[in-house]
This record gives structure tokens, C-alpha cells and sequence, in this order.
């Protein structure tokens, strides 16, 4: 079989393309020309690249690809939410997800097929880790869905919510937030983007560092060492004091805060008191906090509690000075809403893996 040796054109920055115009003897101009029509405009041929010459064009199409990945299916949500099945290259299969209107249009991205990390309520956890996206994948799912929204002179924001750990996937996700971000690009600020992290410690610390910085979210989940020890399996390595303190310590925009995301699980982190724990863990952090209710799906071994459960826990928060919010789940008839994001070949490919999953519950 012949290897495919050429190399995605689309996952590489501005200051790559217009070095490897550089290497083919060509004007670094030419870079800028290419990355604004595969980022700016969302060309998938470099043939549409009118104002390149022909012989350019065929000599970067011997070199080089345009990977971009495949709408395989669309489901569209009784809310407007709209889920995007997508193959990539290798046929692995991604999701990725449309939500309007929160207040601002969102796209919700993957950063990885499946995930390591098993949470113990989140189904893209059931999958396992397959592998990780590369920038172009990532920054890919962008290009497909505001074609397929007619959304390439809009504005909206970014979430790293979708499959996978971002944080597990440090380089290419941070590759893809600069493709982004670029100028002859998209210019997605990194304002608009949140990353949301289960707290890869030593990456959160590389993250603090990073000039290009987008809004954070940590997935707290659990009040205490041993309950987030059961419910988000890393923290058995990198465990919650050392997360708060790095969150502590995090270079957090001004009027900005940190958003802790937390599950609610009834009988599980749901009580008064985990309320009060909650209160007193972010004492010195300029944190806010998203409540997640439950999203039930066969498999996850939780329930969701009340309404009036979850409005009493954000009542305790915010009468003690919290900034909270509940979020409202979108797209859970398709399950697009978070964690009900697992792809169907895995279902396919991996029944015993499932059932056994299933089965362990
Ligand atoms: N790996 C990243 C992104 C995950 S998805 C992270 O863990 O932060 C975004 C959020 O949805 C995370 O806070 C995740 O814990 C949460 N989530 C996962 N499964 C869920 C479910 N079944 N119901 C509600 N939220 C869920």
C-alpha cells in the first residue's frame, strides 16, 4: 500500500507555512495567501486558491494535504442544538457540537477520540482513550461546522467541553487555540475560548504560562479527596488541595474568574454540607460556579437530583458571596449535552467493552 506522505497543510501555524514556502523556494507571502484560504474561508482544494498561480498550486498539492474532517451525520436538537458526527482521516469517528444563542453562539469541540480520564458520570469516559486530535483536527472542527452553519463571517465562542481531556492533549490543543486565534485566520480571541480541564497539574502549570490564554474551567465535581477520588480517577495523582492551590496561584485575567464546573449527583455531592465544603474550598479564588446537573444516560451508575435540590446547593453558594450558575443542559434528546458525547463505532466496534461497562454498574 502506498503511504501518504504528505503533510496537513491545516494543522500548521503561519510561521510554519511560511517557512515551508521558504523551504520550496517560493515567497513567504504565499503563506499568508494559503492559511487565509483554508482558515479564513474555509477552502478544502487548494484549486479554489485563485490567487495562486497553477504551477504553485499543483507543486503544494504534490506536497501537501488539506485534511479536513467529514459530516457523516447531523442531528438537530428540539432547542437548536446541533450534534456533528465526523470522520477523520484514519475513520475514527468524533463528535462536535452547534449550541446557539448561550447567550452567544457556541461551538463545542474535541479534543481527543474517547477519553482517559473515566469519570465515573460521564460516558466519552466509558471509551477509553483512542487517540489524540491533532491541531488541525481540532482547529478543523471549526471550518466544517461554520460551513455547515453558514457561520464563517459570524462570531462565536469556543468550548473545549467536547470529547476528550485538552489538558491530557497539551501541545496540539494549544496549537489549534493560535491557529484560531490567528489574525489571517478566524482571529478567535482567546477571550471567547474556555478550556475545560479535569486538572492535569502539570499542565494547568505549563498553562499559566502560555501568552495565549483562554478562559478556564475545572472540573471540580467533589468537595473532598476521597469523593473526588471516586468520581474524577485522577485526582487519585493530582489531587484536589494541589489543584485549588495551582488554581490559586493561576494568572486570572482582570474581571475575570476561574469557573468551577460540579456535577450534581443526588445522594452523592448534592447535601448542604458538600455546599458549605464548596464555599470554603474557593475561599481566596476568584471563582464562579457552573452547576451541572445530572445528564442521566444508560450506563452512568448516578441519578440526577431535584430541581429544588439543585436551586437549595446554588441558594447555600450564593448567599455566601458565590457567583453561581446552573447550567442548562442543550440537546440532551440527541445526546449532545455534556457527557453523552460517545461515538457510535465505538458502540459498533466495541460491544463487549460496553456491555461490560454497562454490566459493571
Ligand atoms: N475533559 C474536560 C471536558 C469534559 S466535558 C473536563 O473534564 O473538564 C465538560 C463538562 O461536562 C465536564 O465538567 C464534565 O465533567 C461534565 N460532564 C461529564 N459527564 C456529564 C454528565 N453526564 N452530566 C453532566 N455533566 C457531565
Amino acid at each position: 500500500m502506498l503511504t501518504e506522505c504528505r503533510h496537513d497543510i491545516a494543522e500548521m501555524e503561519l510561521a510554519e507555512l511560511e517557512q515551508a514556502l521558504e523551504t520550496l523556494g517560493r515567497p513567504r507571502f504565499h503563506g499568508r495567501q494559503l492559511f487565509q484560504w483554508i482558515h479564513k474561508r474555509g477552502v478544502t482544494d487548494f484549486g479554489e486558491m485563485t490567487d495562486l498561480g497553477r504551477e504553485l498550486r499543483s507543486t503544494l498539492a504534490a506536497e501537501f494535504r488539506i485534511i479536513t474532517p467529514e459530516v457523516i451525520r447531523r442531528e438537530r436538537s428540539i432547542d437548536g442544538t446541533m450534534k456533528f458526527l465526523l470522520r477523520l482521516e484514519d475513520g475514527q469517528l468524533i463528535e462536535s457540537v452547534f449550541i446557539p444563542d448561550t447567550p452567544s453562539n457556541t461551538f463545542c469541540l474535541s479534543t481527543q477520540v474517547g477519553c482517559a480520564m473515566r469519570c465515573g458520570f460521564c460516558l466519552t469516559g466509558k471509551m477509553g482513550i483512542i487517540r489524540n486530535l491533532t491541531a488541525g483536527e481540532i482547529a478543523g472542527q471549526v471550518r466544517v461546522l461554520t460551513r455547515e452553519l453558514d457561520m464563517l463571517h459570524s462570531r462565536f465562542n469556543v468550548v473545549l467541553m467536547g470529547m476528550g481531556e485538552p489538558l491530557h492533549n497539551y501541545d496540539a490543543t494549544m496549537k489549534a487555540l493560535r491557529i484560531l486565534a490567528d489574525g489571517h485566520g478566524l482571529s478567535v480571541n482567546p477571550r471567547r475560548v474556555t478550556l475545560s480541564t479535569v486538572g492535569v497539574l502539570p499542565a494547568l502549570e505549563r498553562l499559566a504560562t502560555e501568552p495565549l490564554m483562554p478562559n478556564l474551567a475545572i472540573s471540580l465535581h467533589a468537595t473532598t479527596e476521597d469523593q473526588r477520588d471516586l468520581l474524577v480517577p485522577i485526582n487519585r495523582k493530582y489531587g484536589l488541595k494541589e489543584l485549588l492551590d495551582a488554581c490559586r496561584s493561576f494568572p486570572v485575567k482582570r474581571r475575570e474568574r476561574i469557573t468551577f464546573e460540579y456535577v450534581m449527583l443526588k445522594d452523592v455531592n448534592d447535601t448542604d454540607e458538600d455546599a458549605r465544603r464548596l464555599v470554603r474550598l474557593l475561599n481566596g479564588i476568584r471563582a464562579k460556579v457552573n452547576l451541572l446537573p445530572l445528564n442521566e444516560a444508560a450506563g452512568i451508575p448516578h441519578e440526577r437530583p431535584s430541581d429544588a435540590r439543585v436551586n437549595r446547593f446554588a441558594q447555600i453558594l450564593a448567599e455566601r458571596g458565590i457567583v453561581v450558575s446552573v447550567r442548562k443542559s442543550r440537546g440532551r434528546d440527541i445526546r449532545a449535552a455534556c457527557g453523552q458525547l460517545i461515538t457510535e463505532s465505538t458502540r459498533q466496534k466495541s460491544p463487549g467493552q460496553l456491555l461490560a461497562s454497562l454490566m459493571s454498574v
